[in-house]
């Protein structure tokens, strides 16, 4: 199996620290909103991972954390007048719900940076024993960069060019050594949640968290640490930095990134305000759909959201899913039989495409590819299976088309759910027929919604509804 490596910026070939395990750390979402779809790329590109890594028959400890200690969460409490961590679980709940509505599987362990401090502490008092980190009069500990001296090894920056092309910015009169030292620890402020150390009431810094939830779970070694490529400097090298400084080892041995999802060719952010959260999207939309968005791109390459593409997405959804849809049908009144010649020679057409999804995702993940080749299998499936097949042909290819495409977190079972949008236009309908005082179809139209388990109920602020 390869793997592009951010490290070497090369493919290798993926050799496990121990035998038949993987680690895997991957950094989460600092959560102080809804999350958006650029958020889930990284979710629904490493669940795949996973889930591919589990279809190997490997062992994956996979470790992702929720950022619940932030500016931005503390702004938010802020202005609701609440405590932080009223805001962060409320957005993890969250969050959690969008994971699953994505089947992004829960990871082994979702640590929280709030309940780590201790090891915070350890860690950023060992970095200072070390040499490699310094206390300043008002208690901010800072990373001494230069002291690592690899530092720039993941981002291939090096620290001369970076100051040569910053003459301008010196150092501040705040007691850094050095421009490229970076906190470990800082004061609190008023108002701000905190924690006591020998250094100052304060909190962490956001680097100092991901090095020490990844070895509290995984270990001072994992395999495989990944994120969004915005991450690679400074969040990951300042990883590194800590990790290995800290340790004395290697930290990560392959370091993966996805590249963005765009919109209009550009990244998708919360702070540049041109986003959409996975919950406007659940609106109009399954969420396996945006699984298969996602995972139609290789994860390397940049992502333009559109609303073609999410369409084009929905059709080769439902072209999979009918396809297993018609399989399942046939198989109900097929003869038990063993397959006939031609469908054996058939066979040989699909197991050609098993191999052909499994190089490509032995390539470094390209779900792109793979996705490919089930939809040759599909294709296959549609010409050659009718009533008359052999009950043995129609579920072998019915279960590697649903095989393959659980590797890629894709459910292929058709779905009879409503989407919140349709609900809402049945309820218009159903409004319009009693105004037109249509109350059969009125009543029709409720029981309809009643049969796929939304209840309505009539109030004087109009028509609410639930699932039931
Ligand atoms: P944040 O909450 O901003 O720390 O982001 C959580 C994860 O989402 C990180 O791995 C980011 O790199 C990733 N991410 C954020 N925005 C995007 C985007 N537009 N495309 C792909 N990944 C993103
Ligand atoms: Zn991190």
């Amino acid at each position: 199996m390869k793997i592009y490596n951010t490290l070497s910026k090369r493919k290798e070939e993926f050799v496990p620290l121990e035998p038949g395990k993987v680690k895997i750390y991957v950094c989460g979402p600092t959560v102080y909103n809804l999350i958006h779809i650029g958020n889930a790329r990284p979710m629904i590109v490493f669940d795949t991972v996973r889930r591919y890594f589990e279809y190997k028959g490997f062992d994956v400890n996979y470790v992702s954390n929720f950022t619940d200690v932030d500016d931005k969460i503390i702004k938010k409490a802020i202005e609701e007048g609440v405590e932080a961590e009223v805001i962060s679980q409320r957005y993890i709940a969250e969050c959690k719900k969008d994971m699953a509505a994505m089947n992004v599987r829960p990871a082994t362990t979702h640590p929280l940076a709030t309940q780590e401090i201790c090891g915070m502490l350890d860690m950023i008092g060992d970095l200072i024993e070390k040499g490699h980190a310094y206390a300043v009069s008002d208690g901010t500990v800072y990373f001494r960069t230069r002291s690592f001296k690899d530092y720039g090894k993941l981002s291939h920056k090096n620290l001369d060019d970076l100051q040569a092309g910053h003459r301008t910015i010196k150092v501040t009169g705040d007691e850094k050594e050095d421009e490229f030292d970076f906190v470990l620890w800082k004061p609190k402020k008023d108002g701000e949640p905190y924690w006591e150390s020998p250094w100052c009431n304060g909190r962490p810094g956001w680097h100092i968290e991901c090095s020490v939830m990844s070895k509290k779970y995984l270990g001072d070694q994992i395999d495989i640490h990944a994120g969004g490529e915005d991450l690679v400097f400074p969040h990951h090298e300042n990883e590194i930095a800590q990790s290995e400084a800290a340790n004395g080892k290697e930290f990560a041995r392959y370091w993966m990134h996805n590249a963005f999802l765009n919109i209009d060719n550009k990244k998708m952010s919360k702070s540049a305000g041109n986003f959409f959260t996975v919950r406007d999207i659940a609106e109009k939309y399954d969420l396996q759909v945006l699984r298969f968005f996602m995972l139609s791109a290789h994860y390397r390459s940049p992502l333009n959201f559109s609303a073609e593409l999410m369409d084009a997405a929905k059709n080769g959804l439902e072209r999979i899913v009918t396809s297993v849809d018609r399989l399942n049908g046939f198989e109900k009144v097929a003869a038990e039989a063993p397959m006939t010649e031609a469908e054996a020679e058939n066979w040989k057409t699909v197991e050609s495409l098993i191999a052909k999804y499994e190089a490509a995702m032995e390539d470094d993940f390209n779900t792109a590819d793979a996705i490919s080749a089930v939809f040759e299998m599909v294709k296959l499936a549609n010409s050659t299976s009718s009533a008359e097949s052999s009950k043995t042909y129609l579920t072998a290819v019915k279960e590697e088309i649903q095989r393959l495409c659980d590797i890629l977190g894709i459910i292929t079972e058709k779905k009879e759910e409503l989407l919140d949008a349709d609900i809402e236009d049945m309820i218009a309908k159903r409004q319009q027929a009693r105004k037109d005082r249509n109350f059969a179809l009125a009543d029709q139209i409720r029981k309809e919604l009643a049969d796929k388990g939304i209840l309505l109920e009539d109030t004087r602020e109009g028509v609410k509804w639930k699932r039931a």
